[in-house]
């Protein structure tokens, strides 16, 4: 059985503006911003206001709105990065690699010969993170 939703994860307490991120992009579906430990360069975060652990239980009829705002963060991560390729990843529960329970997908800009850093790794300095959300964020404005 599936645990229940915690109102009290990490993206739950960004949404509600209890823990500061460098925001992408926002309106009343999704919120998108930086990953902290990014596995490339402007690797960025797309989450539901829905609460919602993952895939599973996310509500049918909120997974197109979110679908069509992952597709338009990834659209301007490729634009502002001049990537060559996208990785789109989304993770569910701890057997499945999911370390913070509310649903988000990943979406890494790629380049040829370009290997991704690992999970959860290294910390990116605040300075980098914010100049990488103002690029992607002014593609989206
Ligand atoms: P996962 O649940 O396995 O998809 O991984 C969670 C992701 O969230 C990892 O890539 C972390 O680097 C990232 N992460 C964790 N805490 C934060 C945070 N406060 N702000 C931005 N990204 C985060």
């Amino acid at each position: 059985m599936t645990a229940s939703y915690d109102p009290n994860n990490i993206f739950a307490k960004i949404l509600r503006g209890e823990m500061p991120c460098h925001k992408v992009y926002e309106d009343d579906v999704a919120l998108a911003f930086m990953d902290i430990m990014p596995r490339v360069d402007s690797h960025v975060l797309v989450i539901p206001k829905v609460p919602a652990r993952g895939l599973l239980d996310m509500p049918a009829d909120a997974l197109g709105p979110y679908m069509q705002r992952v597709q338009k963060v990834a659209a301007a991560v490729k634009a502002a990065t001049g990537a060559e390729g996208l990785t789109i990843q989304q993770f569910n529960e701890s057997a499945g690699g999911q370390v913070v329970f509310h649903i988000h997908f990943h979406i890494l800009p790629r380049f040829e010969g370009v290997a991704l850093r690992p999970h959860t790794g290294q910390m990116e300095k605040p300075e980098v993170l914010a100049a990488n959300a103002k690029k992607i964020s002014a593609v989206l404005a």
